[in-house]
């Protein structure tokens, strides 16, 4: 947006404010004020309480429905910047004028606090910073901080079949919380974590300085490759490295009920590590509860069950996970046929079905921005429950994940 047509929009903005609250207005109007004159390229595009799509922007990354409910407090601004130095602007006039910045990248977090606060609160959201840069050459890649997992591993594919990058299974993920707090996913026996894989990032800290690696220091470059970048400042771009994948890898999904062995199979699975599965294979595990009451959608009785899911990604192909299977665990190998075998490049449109539609098991808000497509979810009356269970969950893959590491 140009500057002289942003001053046009912010005089609109101070009219109304000053036709309806004025003490309020005054506020927000010196805020505004600030923005624009610290704002050197142009001023950011912001939202206020009154403006038409305010609700529609603060609602469009809220993963936990939770917090879409009118009780939640809301921002007094939300900024959504297409220029560094439009964050800085607000770093500076934010602290000037008492108000804490939350930063959404995602908008993955399950507290909410990249768009909620108890204060009063502006809420930074990066939908416009999600540049990614591949560079094969050096196998690294510069990611802006509002990209989503599924928007980086679709460039590397785009550059190479044979370069991946090691982070969790949902493509509505953001890298900026996501790396930040560590980020595992299915090649974490391989690869580790995402966040073992940060070669440089660019952050704003509090005094609205823009610093990388080398300005920053290690202790600092250190703590936010884990600890949570939100502590320290506004991160603007992670360096990734990338790492090599097979042209060909296989992902399997095993669903069992109690009625089917699950008992065992869980237990065995809980010991295969001592077996020593090769690091190239991971197998998740997920225990939900299913309705056995339908069939083919019509209701036959009103049964539930409990159903283990396994799913397992081998960098490999198919007859190398079968025969790995078959000498560590062949329990469950017998239920997995080869036509439950997909064989697929690291990330592609069919992985990306695969592995949603795992997370769909797993966990219903997952992997859709729309939220009407879950209505399951708005029914849902005990809102901690769901909380909970998401909670419970995401804490069962990660052991799962983390206890089978040779
Ligand atoms: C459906 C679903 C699936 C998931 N799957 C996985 C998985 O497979 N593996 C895994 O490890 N985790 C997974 N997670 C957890 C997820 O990695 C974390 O919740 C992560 O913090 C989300 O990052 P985000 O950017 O999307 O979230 P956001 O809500 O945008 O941010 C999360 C936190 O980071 C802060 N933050 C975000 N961006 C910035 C920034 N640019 N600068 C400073 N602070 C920032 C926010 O303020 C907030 O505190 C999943 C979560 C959900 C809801």
């Amino acid at each position: 947006m140009e500057s002289s047509s942003s001053f046009v929009i912010l005089s609109v903005f101070i009219s109304l404010f000053l036709l309806t609250s004025p003490c309020k207005a005054s506020a927000q109007e010196d805020f505004l004020q600030c923005l624009a004159s610290h704002s050197n390229q142009s001023m950011p595009q912001v939202y206020v309480p009154k403006s038409p799509s305010f609700l529609s922007v603060l609602q469009s990354s809220i993963y936990n429905l939770r917090f879409t409910s009118p009780a939640t407090p809301k921002p007094q601004f939300i900024i959504t910047p297409n220029h560094e130095s439009q964050i800085q602007a607000l770093v500076v006039c934010s602290k000037k004028h008492g108000l804490k910045i939350t930063t959404r990248s995602g908008g993955h977090d399950f507290e909410g606090l990249s768009y909620r606060a108890n204060v009063p609160f502006v809420l930074i959201d990066l939908v416009n910073f999600r540049t990614i840069d591949v560079n094969i050459r050096d196998n690294s890649a510069w990611v802006q901080a509002g990209a989503t997992l599924g928007e980086v591993y679709y460039r590397i594919a785009e550059k190479s079949p044979v370069h991946g990058f090691p982070a969790g299974a949902c493509p509505t993920v953001g890298v900026g919380g996501h790396i930040s707090g560590g980020g595992f996913g299915l090649m974490v026996r391989k690869f580790g974590m995402a966040a073992d894989h940060v070669l440089d990032a660019r952050i704003i800290n509090a005094k609205g300085e823009i610093l990388d690696r080398k300005t920053m220091g290690e202790d600092l470059f250190w703590a936010i490759r884990g600890g949570g970048v939100t502590s320290f400042g506004v991160l603007l771009a992670w360096k990734i490295k990338l790492v090599p994948v097979p042209p060909t890898v296989t992902v399997s999904i095993i669903a069992k009920t109690l009625q089917q062995d699950a008992t065992e199979l869980v237990h065995k699975w809980q010991s295969v590590a001592s077996y020593g599965v090769p690091n190239e294979l991971s197998i998740a595990l997920h225990i939900g509860v299913v309705d056995t009451g339908s069939s083919n959608g019509t209701r036959i009785g009103s049964g539930r069950t409990v159903q283990a899911t396994f799913t397992t990604l081998f960098l490999g192909p198919a007859t190398q996970l079968l025969q790995v299977m078959e000498k560590k665990f062949p329990e469950l190998e017998l239920g997995m046929k080869q036509e439950d075998c997909k064989e697929m490049r690291w990330w592609n449109q069919n992985i990306h079905k695969t592995i949603k539609k795992f997370l769909e098991i797993r966990n219903p808000i997952c992997c859709s921005r729309n939220h009407d497509e879950n209505p399951q979810i708005l029914r849902q009356n005990d809102e901690n429950q769901v909380v909970r269970r998401d909670l419970t969950l995401t804490c069962m893959v990660v052991r799962s994940l983390t206890s089978i590491r040779a």
